[in-house]
């Protein structure tokens, strides 16, 4: 069978260079007779590996050299529970900025160690669009502010970053890191699971300005304090190899395309075509207040749902696959992260607009 065109959330479609590349290697990297796979994380390849997947991801998003990498597990949703247990530094309580499914979670989570203030809630507005800051009540006396730039089930995104005045901002950015320039210097910490953005699941990279390390909560685990794996440079147990090798791939891919400014140009221009042809029609519909919409995730729905089955069993006949939206909120969502190429939204385009006419 061919390669299809993946709008898989995630675990999410990889740059085909990638994978060949992976395959080439599989069996022997670079000429040191075993895979990555294969290789312990102590010894001076894997090292190697390591090292250069940071400084590219540095390179990438430049980000300052008072912040730490760090090479986890768990997921994003560990950080759920690490991001409390690490920075509340004595304080009680955390601001929280619900704009959706993930956020939620998030918020769910922190209440178990904190008294967690929401400072602005879109729950409202069934998370369609997202709240101003001036709609905002931050707590002067919050640990810090945590908020979902790019909400992956409702498909709403930040295209600001909010203002802390001087209290950490902290960010889940799993499913549009990479996507566009960031100003790191403006988060205390920023986090975010491989499998959207960034290469395979199983790693989760955390980016954390090094003055806010150093104060856990009593009873923290060893692994869930950032400091340890700080101060062993995400080694001080196996890191998860093989994700970091395939990161490191899609690291260099990016950078061979032009960088962020690049990428970004290119999400947007998939974007837009993808949203005008919904927004032309009265058979597709997108309810997403249009300033906050999602240039990774596009959520969608049929004028008429009941042909929703005949129009994911066609597109995969056609092979565009995992179109189907969130079970919370149905409907459609196409997934259009850095890996899919402007040729995959162009097919999507030509099979629904043919799908319209047929079915109108
Ligand atoms: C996918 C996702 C998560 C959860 O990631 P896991 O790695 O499955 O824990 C959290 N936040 C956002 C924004 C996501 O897109």
């Amino acid at each position: 069978m061919e390669r299809v065109y993946n709008f898989s959330a995630g675990p999410a479609a990889l740059p085909q260079e990638v994978l060949v590349q992976a395959q080439e290697e599989m069996l022997n990297w670079q000429g040191c007779g075993m895979s990555v796979m294969e290789m312990t994380h102590r010894g001076q390849e894997f090292m190697e590996i390591v090292a250069q997947a940071e400084r590219d991801l540095r390179d990438l998003l430049q980000i300052p050299t008072n912040y730490k990498v760090l090479f986890l597990q768990g997921g994003a949703s560990s950080q759920f529970t690490m991001v409390p247990m690490n920075l509340l530094r004595g304080k009680r309580c955390a601001d929280y900025v619900s704009t959706g499914q993930w956020s939620e979670k998030a918020i769910r989570e922190a209440q178990r160690y904190c008294t967690v203030n929401v400072a602005a809630s879109a729950e409202a507005d069934d998370f369609r669009s997202i709240p101003p800051q001036t709609q905002w009540r931050l707590d002067p006396r919050a640990a810090y502010v945590h908020y979902t730039p790019n909400e992956t089930i409702d498909g709403v995104e930040f295209n600001w970053v909010p203002d802390t005045d001087g209290v950490p901002l902290v960010a889940d950015m799993s499913s549009n890191i990479l996507s566009r320039p960031v100003a790191m210097s403006s988060y205390g910490l920023v986090y975010a699971g491989a499998q959207k953005n960034i290469g395979s699941a199983g790693l989760t990279i955390v980016v954390v300005r090094d003055d806010l390390l150093g104060e856990v909560l009593p009873g923290t685990p060893t692994l869930f304090d950032y400091r340890v794996h700080a101060n062993n440079a995400s080694m001080y147990n196996t890191p998860p190899t093989y994700a970091i090798y395939i990161a490191g791939l899609v690291f260099k891919w990016l950078k061979h395309l032009g960088g962020i400014a690049e990428i970004e140009r290119r999400n947007i221009e998939k974007a837009a075509r993808l949203y005008a042809v919904i927004d032309d029609s009265d058979f597709y519909h997108c309810s997403t207040a249009k300033a906050d919409r999602s240039r990774m995730n596009v959520p969608f729905t049929l004028k008429n749902a009941a042909l929703d089955e005949v129009f994911l069993k066609q597109a995969k006949s056609c092979g565009l696959v995992q179109l189907k939206g969130h079970r919370v909120v149905g409907g459609m969502r196409a997934s259009i992260y850095n890996a899919m190429p402007s040729n995959g939204v162009n097919a999507l385009i030509d099979f629904m607009l043919e799908f319209e006419k047929t079915h109108d």
